[in-house]
């Protein structure tokens, strides 16, 4: 079996020497909710143009992608969005994807409302190992806010149920806001502990350009760290693998891991070997990326594999992407136009 766990040094690197081995795939930029820190409802009504169906990505077009991004080094998936639940049959995509040679790991993640039992049982079935629930609250009210469209949090701790009873491996991404949910930091992880389900506090980012992000919204890692660690003491873990995106630790009373996703306060650019795959076939080699590669064009224009291969890797191998370590840089001079998160997916 190939070993993932440290950088394969004959696969393509980019301009910093990071390895490519994830790929994240925006299935659609649709979605049924209106996070006011993703797509704030202000910006993204009906005169919005999502991408039509005939622009998304094929099933076919995206394994064939996968298949030549495996040459290139990727192991490992995330389905996401938009909603990635909204792609009818995302089963069937699963189950295409997982047979490919190379390809070790893939999961989705989901804010959970399309997420029934049966639906969980056919994403297990297909092969699906992992599923990331994004759960910013358990208070109604504070959910319904979130969100912004009043779904409700019950419906979503169903599906984390129907989730575990299919098998499937479960995680909580938490988005915490200060002033909007920073008093859920405790009741969260009081509910997520003695459970085999991870709970990741994730720093609220600069995503896109229309979140109205400003830095004193943000509630450091460290900070939540010292607020959960005086309740119930923390242990730091040693990152799994090259390249984790969370920090991970343990209750020292044995109530299981936590994880933190610090891409504001620490950021982790020097070893992100994430690509990401926008609904229309887009390549972009960071998620606050200002413009990609088309490879839809490619694809429908006829281009064979070879051609496609060399266009991934020029795209990796000029790639000097490291946007949150300069973050205030780039924001005092304006930057471009990033693409929103909703578009390339978290
Ligand atoms: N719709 C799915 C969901 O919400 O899980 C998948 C797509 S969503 C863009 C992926 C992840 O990004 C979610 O966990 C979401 O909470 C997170 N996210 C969205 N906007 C964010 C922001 N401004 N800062 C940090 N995380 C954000
Ligand atoms: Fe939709 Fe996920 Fe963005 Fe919320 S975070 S608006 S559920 S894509
Ligand atoms: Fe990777 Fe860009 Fe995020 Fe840095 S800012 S970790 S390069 S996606």
């Amino acid at each position: 079996m190939p070993n993932h766990d440290l950088p394969n040094p004959v696969q393509v690197r980019d301009m910093l020497g990071r390895p490519l081995r994830d790929l994240r795939i925006s299935l659609t930029d649709h979605c049924n909710f209106r996070c006011v820190y993703c797509m704030p409802k202000a910006m993204f009504g009906t005169r919005y143009r999502f991408v039509d169906h005939a622009g998304l990505l094929t099933f076919p077009e995206i394994e064939r992608l996968v298949r030549l991004f495996a040459g290139l080094g990727v192991g490992k998936l995330r389905l996401t969005g938009g909603e990635p639940l909204l792609r009818p049959r995302i089963e069937d995509l699963i189950a295409s994807l997982a047979a490919i040679p190379g390809i070790e790991d893939i999961a989705v993640t989901t804010n959970g409302s399309l997420l029934t039992a049966a639906k969980a049982r056919a994403l297990k079935g297909a092969g699906l190992a992992r599923i990331t629930i994004s759960l910013d609250s358990l208070r109604g009210e504070t959910y319904e806010a979130m969100n912004d469209v009043g779904f409700p949090v019950a419906k979503v701790l169903a599906a984390i149920g129907h989730a575990a009873e299919a098998g499937l491996q479960v995680k909580l991404n938490m988005v915490v806001r200060r002033g909007l949910n920073d008093d859920d930091i405790l009741p969260m992880a009081e509910h997520f502990r003695h459970t085999p389900h991870v709970l990741r506090f994730i720093e609220y980012m600069d995503v896109g350009n229309m979140n109205g992000w400003q830095p004193q919204d943000v509630v450091p890692s460290a900070e939540i760290i010292a607020r959960i660690g005086e309740r119930w003491p923390l242990e730091p873990l040693e990152p799994s693998r090259y390249g984790e995106v969370a920090s991970r630790y343990v209750y020292a009373d044995g109530a299981g891991e936590i994880g933190f996703v610090s891409s504001v306060s620490q950021p982790f650019c020097r070893t992100c070997t994430r690509a990401r795959l926008s609904p229309e076939g887009t390549l972009y080699t960071c998620l606050f990326g200002t413009s990609g590669k088309d490879l839809r064009a490619l694809m429908r224009d006829g281009a064979g594999d070879d051609e496609i291969i060399a266009a991934l890797g020029a795209a990796w191998g000029s790639r000097e992407d490291r946007y949150s370590e300069i973050r205030s840089l780039l924001r005092a001079r304006g930057g471009g136009q990033k693409v929103e998160m909703f578009h390339i997916g978290g």
